[in-house]
């Protein structure tokens, strides 16, 4: 019986490897292929905008301060009627993140009280040099929507009075 013994190995072993060969394959063929993220996944930032094109950033540093790697760097400028980039006062006339420093905890996303910055999906991020790691203003605000405008606006006099519009309950 003890002869027998390797032989049985073998055929267990082959046997594994025959059936292998009919299962689901487990892995899948990137980049050609992707995976869909998790609902709550947590990827590379997005300035939004609203409807009409305006940013909804208002320069507030709320991200910067909230964020435990100081990742963010905001530089604020005056909105006019006549050159408006946000509702409201203020607007971010510089905005950057260091995408070597974030640790992508979410926390700006939570701290915004505009809901301008989300972290997306996109998780394909690379880099050949340091300076390229921090992503500015450009890169990161979302293209304009169908029927918007591109910023800045000359907008209707006491019509963007307010920074931080009426919110409904944030959704996942
Ligand atoms: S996700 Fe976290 S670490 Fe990254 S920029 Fe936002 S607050 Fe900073
Ligand atoms: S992203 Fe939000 S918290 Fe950060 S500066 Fe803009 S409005 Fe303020």
């Amino acid at each position: 019986m003890r002869v027998l013994e390797p032989l049985i190995e073998l055929v267990r072993g082959l046997w594994t490897t025959l059936r292998s060969m009919f299962e689901k394959p487990v892995t899948i063929q990137y980049p050609e292929q992707k995976k869909p993220v998790k609902v709550r996944f947590r990827g590379r930032h997005i300035l939004k905008r609203y409807e009409n094109g305006l940013e909804k950033c208002i320069g507030c540093a709320l991200c910067a301060a909230a964020c435990p790697a100081d990742a963010i760097f905001v530089e604020s400028s005056e909105n006019t009627d006549e050159r408006r980039f946000s509702p409201g006062e203020r607007y971010a006339s510089t905005y950057e993140i260091n995408m070597l420093r974030c640790i992508f905890c979410g926390f700006c996303e939570d701290a915004c009280p505009t809901e301008a910055i989300i972290l997306g999906d996109q998780y394909e991020l690379s880099f050949t040099d340091r300076r390229q790691a921090i992503y500015p203003k450009e890169m990161l605000i979302e293209p304009i929507p169908a029927g918007g405008a591109s910023t800045p606006q000359k907008t209707e006099p006491g019509k963007y009075t307010r920074s931080v519009p009426e919110m409904k309950d944030p959704q996942d």
